[in-house]
């Protein structure tokens, strides 16, 4: 239901379309209505509570309407306003809308019980749905602009260190043992900027729900060698140590080597880059059950429990003194967990926050399906947001991709008007609740969420379709033959995508 879970204000003179309104609202599944008789009253509790939705009269007896909607909108542009207007009130009720109101509805179709309230619930349904498309819209703004403003910020610096100092290379008598170092810099700061690019590539390829993995069967050992020989570099420099203890006997398993090398680089950079000078880092194989176990700990700072639930979320990196002048993106544990999973592995961590007792982070992988492996199962297959493709293909694919989501769009687009068809409405209203939902989740995204609601979606267009044919629902023929030819269009794209 629309209306379920909801907290609902009512603002408006009469008595009759308050308390009408009320026992319809609250009929329909809304948590909390409340009612105000004046603007001041209405105003007052808006300051107190943020509510979902908010029903205003045009013509209140202390105060315009529309005043108080530029009042409302003034600090609050999360919840839906829908204007209510007498008899003749909508040129006022369009102005209303174009000052941030979501839309309107005349006080007769409130009152009108007409199939009900289907009209009234479908208009306040369409105002939410347009408070949800600018709220996604102004979050994808954000997204935008946080976005260019790292990565112009990140990628300003190495890139000016890099021209300073070709720069003196080229034109100042430089002493061949300083030469030696500056090259050392500018190869620094050249590994930064490809670690940066591929972070932040890695993560568009997430966001898109395309990451692929190329599974192989290959030897854990080897993997934790070869990331703990690229790590001693930097612990080196830092003069930690780093220890290393693996099983004795070959861990077969069926993995993508390169991608689990990148979590454990990842686990291990940040081992080392958060642990002061002198201190000990430690990397581990083993098995338990049918799982490969790898822990990366270390004596550094610690994270304090309370940023524990966050360190896997997109830019996050502890504030203070322990990231303060530490280069970073905060997409590492991000793309790290996201890899594993996509192994139907899991990844952990664990820290009291106090210094010198460290962080371990543990990541599980299952053994099962490495080829040679006694009961051995096929291997998982890949989650929908690590979808297998090749990386020099990636680029091409991802533009693919994006016209897959614009296309899917446009087909929910058609579907949501197909439902709209009253028998359809009345025999499964909360179809074109979906649709909406499932378009909604879509829009300006296209992950693993995206991916299940599209799922879920088409599974109940099939059964209302399959009600249809037993007789269980009756629809018009045209109706079937539109929603059918609709689903078979989606389910042709997906399958060319390889989705379902
Ligand atoms: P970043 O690029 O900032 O290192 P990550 O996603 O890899 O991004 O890590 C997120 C944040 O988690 C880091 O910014 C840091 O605050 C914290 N962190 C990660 N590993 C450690 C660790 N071993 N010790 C202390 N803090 C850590």
């Amino acid at each position: 239901m629309i209306l379920d879970e909801k907290s609902i204000l009512i603002i408006d003179d009469s008595d009759t379309i308050r308390t009408y309104l009320q026992n319809v609202l609250v009929q329909k599944g809304a948590s909390t209505v409340r009612c105000a008789a004046t603007a001041q009253e209405g105003l007052a509790m808006c300051a107190e509570h943020t509510y979902d939705l908010i029903l205003l009269d045009l013509f209140l007896p202390d105060t315009d309407g529309i005043e108080v909607l530029k009042d409302i909108r003034a600090t609050n542009d999360v919840s839906t306003i829908v204007m209510i207007t007498g008899y003749g009130g909508i040129k006022s009720a369009i102005a209303a809308v174009q000052m941030g109101a979501d839309g309107y509805i005349e006080k007769q179709d409130i009152t009108s019980t007409q199939r009900d309230h289907i009209d009234f619930l479908y208009a306040l349904d369409q105002a939410m749905e347009h408070r949800a498309g600018v709220a996604a819209q102004k979050q994808l703004e954000q997204i935008r602009t946080e976005l260019y403003a790292m990565v112009t910020h990140d990628l300003r610096n190495p890139t000016s260190l890099i021209l300073m100092t070709t720069d003196v290379l080229l034109y100042d008598e430089v002493e061949p043992s300083q030469q030696r170092q500056m090259i050392e810099l500018i190869d620094t700061a050249g590994q930064r900027l490809i670690r940066l690019i591929n972070d932040y590539l890695d993560f568009a390829k997430i966001d898109a729900g395309y990451l692929r993995l190329d599974m192989g069967t290959v030897d854990l050992i080897q993997v934790v060698e070869s990331s703990a020989r690229f790590a001693r570099l930097q612990a080196q420099a830092k003069q930690q140590t780093l220890t290393v203890t693996v099983p004795p006997a070959p861990v077969n398993a069926r993995v993508d080597a390169e991608r689990l090398r990148q979590v454990l680089d990842n686990l291990l950079s940040n081992a080392i880059k958060y642990t002061p000078q002198g201190e000990r880092i430690a990397l581990q194989l083993s098995l338990d059950g049918g799982q490969a176990v790898f822990r990366v700990s270390d004596t550094g700072p610690g994270i304090s429990p309370e940023h524990l639930p966050k360190l896997f979320t997109k830019y996050f990196r502890v504030p203070g003194e322990t990231t303060r002048g530490i280069a970073g993106t905060g997409l590492g544990l991000l793309i790290a967990k996201e890899i594993v999973e996509a192994h139907g592995g899991t990844v952990e961590v664990q820290s009291e926050g106090v210094a010198g007792k460290g962080t371990t982070f543990t990541v599980t992988i299952p053994l099962r399906g490495a080829e040679g492996e006694a009961g051995a199962s096929p291997p998982p297959e890949p989650t929908p947001a690590a979808v297998a493709v090749d990386d020099s293909a990636g680029e091409q694919d991802l533009k693919l991709r994006e016209i897959f989501w614009r296309e899917t769009q446009r087909h929910l687009s058609m579907l949501e008007e197909a439902l709209k068809s009253p028998q359809l409405l009345a025999g499964n209203p909360e179809l074109l609740d979906k649709a909406r939902q499932a378009s909604h989740t879509l829009k300006g995204n296209a992950g693993a969420m995206q991916m299940d609601a599209l799922v879920e979606l088409v599974a109940q267009v099939d059964s209302t379709l399959q009600r249809a044919a037993n007789g269980t629902l009756v629809l018009a023929q045209a109706d079937i033959d539109r929603l059918r030819d609709i689903l078979n269009r989606i389910r042709a794209m997906a399958a060319d995508e390889g989705i379902f």
